[in-house]
C-alpha cells in the first residue's frame, strides 16, 4: 500500500483532519514565493512594506505595494487543483479545517467554485454555510480600514492607487491597510491560537506546500505529533520536520492532492 493510500484510510469523516499550506501550494498557480532565489524579496526591499513605513509614510508605502501587488498578483489563473481537492475534501467532511500561511485568497476562490459546481442546493456535509479556513497571515486581496476596522474587496483600492489616490482611505476617513500582517506587526493571536488548538485535536495533520520554517507554522506539526497525530508532509523539499512525520510526500502538490482526494473518496465508498 502506498503511503497516500495508508494516509486515505485514516481521512473518514470520524475524525478531525487539519490541513496547513504555504507556498509550494500556490506556486502552481503563478503566486512567487518570497524567499529564495528568484524569490519577490530578490527585486523588492523587505523594509519598504514593515508596519512602520506604512505608520510613518503611508502614501509611500500604498504606492509600492501597488508594484508588489503586481507582481505577486499578475500572473496567477486563480485556485489549482490541489486547493480544489483540498476545497473538495474540506466540503465533504473530510478535511474540518484549512489554516494557510499564504496570503493569496485562493483557499476561499476554491471553496466558492466547489460549492458553485456542487449541485445546487446541496448542503455542506459538516452543515455550515461556509469554509472553515484559518489565514495566519492574512489576506491580501482585502484591505482593513485602520480606525472602524471595515474589510473590503483590495481591487478597486488599488485601482485608486494607481490613480494617485493615496494613501487610500475608508469613508470614515480612516487609512486603509492591506488585511496581511507586515513584518513589525503582531501577528493575527486569535487565528493562531484556534490553529494551535485544532493541530492538538487533531487526528490527521496534513501539512501541504510548506517548508515548515516559518513560525507560528513551523510548531503546528510538533504540537500535533505531540498529541498522538498522524503527520503527514507533502512537498517536494525536505523540512525540518520530516523527522517526525508518519509520512513524506516527496510530490508536487498538484500530483498529490487531486490523488489524496480520489483515495479517500473511494475509501468512504467502500465503508
Ligand atoms: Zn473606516
Amino acid at each position: 500500500m502506498s503511503d497516500l493510500e495508508s494516509l486515505a484510510e485514516e481521512i473518514d469523516r470520524d475524525s478531525t483532519v487539519v490541513a496547513l499550506t504555504g507556498a509550494g501550494t500556490s506556486a502552481p498557480s503563478g503566486v512567487p514565493t518570497f524567499r529564495g532565489d528568484g524569490g519577490v524579496w530578490e527585486r523588492f526591499e523587505e523594509g519598504q512594506f514593515t508596519y512602520g513605513r506604512f505608520r510613518s509614510d503611508p502614501g509611500g508605502f500604498w504606492r509600492d505595494r501597488l508594484e508588489l501587488q503586481r507582481e505577486l498578483f499578475g500572473d496567477v489563473s486563480g485556485p489549482n487543483v490541489a486547493h480544489e481537492a483540498l476545497a473538495t475534501m474540506e466540503r465533504d467532511g473530510f478535511v474540518d479545517a484549512i489554516c494557510t500561511q499564504n496570503t493569496d485568497g485562493l483557499h476561499e476562490a476554491a471553496a466558492r467554485a466547489v460549492s458553485e459546481r456542487a449541485n445546487a442546493g446541496a448542503k455542506r456535509k459538516d452543515g455550515t454555510a461556509e469554509a472553515t479556513i484559518l489565514e495566519l497571515h492574512g489576506n491580501a486581496k482585502r484591505v482593513r480600514c485602520v480606525d472602524c476596522g471595515r474589510r473590503t474587496d483590495a481591487d478597486p483600492v488599488f485601482e485608486r492607487v494607481a490613480n494617485d489616490d493615496v494613501p487610500p482611505r475608508c469613508s470614515c476617513g480612516g487609512i486603509y491597510k492591506p488585511d496581511v500582517v507586515l513584518f513589525g506587526e503582531q501577528l493575527p493571536e486569535a487565528a493562531i491560537q484556534r490553529a494551535q488548538s485544532l493541530a492538538r485535536e487533531s487526528d490527521v495533520f496534513l501539512a501541504i506546500g510548506s517548508s515548515l520554517v516559518v513560525e507560528p507554522a513551523a510548531s503546528l506539526p510538533r504540537l500535533a505529533a505531540s498529541t498522538g497525530a498522524t503527520v503527514a508532509i507533502v512537498t517536494l523539499e525536505s523540512t525540518p520536520c520530516d523527522g517526525l512525520a508518519d509520512v513524506v510526500c516527496r510530490e508536487d502538490v498538484t500530483d498529490a492532492l487531486p490523488r489524496l482526494n480520489e483515495l479517500t473518496i473511494d475509501d468512504s465508498d467502500r465503508s
